[in-house]
């Protein structure tokens, strides 16, 4: 077990190159350390790079037939999917024009051949570290730490995003504000870790509720989540918006200080935006925000819709 984790763990180097040869020197020299993805095309490079398992890092050939490793690495960079992948130029080229150029296309680095192999093992090792910091500062700038869903600042940025293209595009847009019923009873009763505990498993279940990729959970602070579901119609969104409050329900988490249930249950207020709304931003949030208010003025461990 303990070999199979380390396997998976290890970081991924995509090697490009059009020649075989090159390649298994690459994959040779670095194998036993990284995973290694191989391409003998630009386009098939591209498709990797931007695929489901992402390379930490890309060595790449420049001279290759219809696309060569110039034009790979600008299409890299441009596109907000890869462009934080870092590129180093691996060539026979030895002009400092090529690594000059090749260095302003945004690559981190340029290794003329023939290549001496423990220097390259070392510059390898050292931009993959600087990479796995940066996606770890990523990770703690964007995801919550507790529940590691996305955060109140992730969830800013992709609302106004949201926001923007459903308004442009005339889409429905669903604000749900979700909040756990006398959860402050259940920390002064259970301790703080148990809460902690608590808030975990119900962001699971929202998260295990949502079904469609563009759905969206985010914890919006304390022991409040917020969600965001496009081109949905208002019954679907009410749907959720139950399912929520069943799955979390359905956790079966005891609370016997809770006035409403023996278990922890969540309040939920929805706010919709109709296709052709001109709601602001704001003003939607806080519509789902006094929603949520309602649920709980109304009794808890239910929805309420404005
Ligand atoms: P209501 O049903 O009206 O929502 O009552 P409530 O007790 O849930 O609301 P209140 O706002 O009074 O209390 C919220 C509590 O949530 C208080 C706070 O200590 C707790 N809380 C907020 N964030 C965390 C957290 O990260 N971990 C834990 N364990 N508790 C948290
Ligand atoms: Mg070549
Ligand atoms: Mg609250
Ligand atoms: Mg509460």
């Amino acid at each position: 077990m303990e070999t199979m984790r380390e396997v998976e763990s290890k970081p991924t180097i995509l090697i490009v190159d059009d020649m075989a040869t090159n390649i298994a020197i690459l994959s040779d020299l670095l194998q036993d350390d990284y995973k290694i993805k191989v391409a003998k095309s630009g386009q098939k490079a591209l498709e990797i790079a931007k695929g489901k398992e992402k390379p930490d890092l890309i060595l790449l050939d420049i001279e290759m037939p219809e696309m060569n490793g110039y034009e790979v690495c600008k299409e890299l960079k441009n596109n907000a999917l890869t462009n934080n992948i870092p590129v180093i130029f691996v060539t026979a080229r030895t002009d400092v024009k090529d690594e000059e150029y090749g260095l302003n296309l945004g690559a981190v680095d340029y290794i003329s051949k023939p290549f001496h192999p423990t220097i390259v093992k070392i510059r390898v090792k050292n931009h993959i570290a600087l990479k796995l910091k940066s996606d770890w500062l990523e990770e703690l700038s964007m995801y919550d730490g507790l529940t590691h869903i996305p955060n109140r600042r992730y969830f800013d940025e992709m609302y106004e995003k949201k926001y923007k293209e459903t308004m442009r595009d005339k889409k429905t847009l669903a604000v749900l504000m979700l909040d756990v019923d006398y959860f402050k009873l259940y920390n002064d009763h259970y301790g703080h870790g148990k809460g902690d505990q608590c808030l975990i498993k119900i962001a699971g279940a929202l998260r295990s509720t949502l079904k469609r990729p563009s759905d969206m959970v985010a914890r919006y602070g304390g022991e409040e989540f917020v969600l965001l579901l496009q081109d949905i119609d208002i019954e679907g969104a009410t749907k959720v918006a139950e399912s929520l409050v069943q799955a979390v329900g359905a956790l079966g988490i005891v609370h016997e200080y809770s006035t409403v249930s023996d278990h922890v249950t969540v309040s939920v207020g929805l706010a919709f935006k109709e296709k052709e709304s001109n709601v602001s931003q704001e003003k939607l949030i806080k519509c789902a925000d006094d929603a949520l208010y309602l649920a709980k003025e109304r009794g808890r461990n239910k929805i309420a819709i404005l």
